[in-house]
């Protein structure tokens, strides 16, 4: 089995119901949006199948291997190999450079400072702040750092990134643009990406759209849980 999937996925936060019983398939390559109004248990569903929470019931499988019971050390080793995780603020080191930022997952699995120096100023370039390199989150716009946290999530060569709200924090066109470049590279790569947004128009560049409502996959993705004739 390759891929990603969840099975009858349960969570709750104490008494607070989060997810009431998801599954759902995510191919290699696809790029699944994650939608529905807030509290609805996106980023919930986004950290199960991440592998930064554990499900209360229900299993997360990764290329045929049940993840969700490794424990903490062997799911922190795969955010940090196969998977790369991508969240609403950059969440860059405000001390470093943006090429210090990037090159730190290279840094932290060992490559030498010189490969990894490279390997982020390529990878900068790649999504235009080359220029940059130098300077440290504080200086940048809310574009500029989403674009060095973009590179320092696909340096390491994920084959699935986790995006919660990727583009939250900024406007419309500079969101738009971040997300086009993310898709171009996981397109590139073959990359599966798992974003999840309230944004129909950020929703609007997956392949495909899972929406939930209330802690459940809304099948028909049409808010049908409300009813038609009031
Ligand atoms: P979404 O990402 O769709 O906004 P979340 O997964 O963040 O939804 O939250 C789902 C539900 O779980 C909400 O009712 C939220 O208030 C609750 N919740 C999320 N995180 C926590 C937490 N750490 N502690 C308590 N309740 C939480
Ligand atoms: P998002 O919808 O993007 O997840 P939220 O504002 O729902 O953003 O959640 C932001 C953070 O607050 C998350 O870490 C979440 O787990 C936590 N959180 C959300 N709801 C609650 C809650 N009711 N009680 C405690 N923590 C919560």
């Amino acid at each position: 089995m390759s891929g990603l999937q969840a099975r009858g996925v349960i969570r709750s936060y104490g008494p607070t119901p989060a997810l009431r019983d998801v599954s759902l398939d995510v191919a290699e390559g696809e790029i699944v949006a994650v939608t529905g109004p807030s509290g609805c248990g996106k980023s919930t569903l986004l950290h199960c199948l991440a592998g930064i929470l554990r499900p209360d019931k229900g299993e997360v499988h990764w290329r045929g291997e049940r993840i969700d019971t490794w424990p903490e050390a062997a799911r922190s080793r795969l955010r940090r190999t196969e998977f790369g995780v991508l969240f609403q603020f950059g969440q860059l080191v405000a001390e470093l450079t943006a090429v210090e930022n990037v090159a730190l997952p290279l840094l932290l699995a060992g490559t030498g400072r010189r490969e990894a120096g490279q390997a982020a100023c390529e990878w900068l370039d790649r999504f235009g702040v080359a220029d940059l390199a130098d300077v440290r989150p504080g200086a940048m716009s809310g574009g500029q750092q989403q674009r060095c946290a973009m590179a320092r999530a696909l340096i390491t060569g994920p084959r699935v990134i986790f995006a919660d709200e990727p583009t939250g924090a900024l406007d419309t066109l500079s969101g738009e643009e971040v997300l086009t470049q993310l898709v171009r590279f996981a397109r590139e790569q073959g990359t599966t990406i798992v974003l999840v947004t309230h944004e129909p128009r950020i929703a609007a560049y997956a392949d495909r759209e899972v929406m939930l409502r209330d802690g459940v996959v809304d099948p028909t993705g049409l808010g049908l849980d409300e009813p038609l004739v009031p």
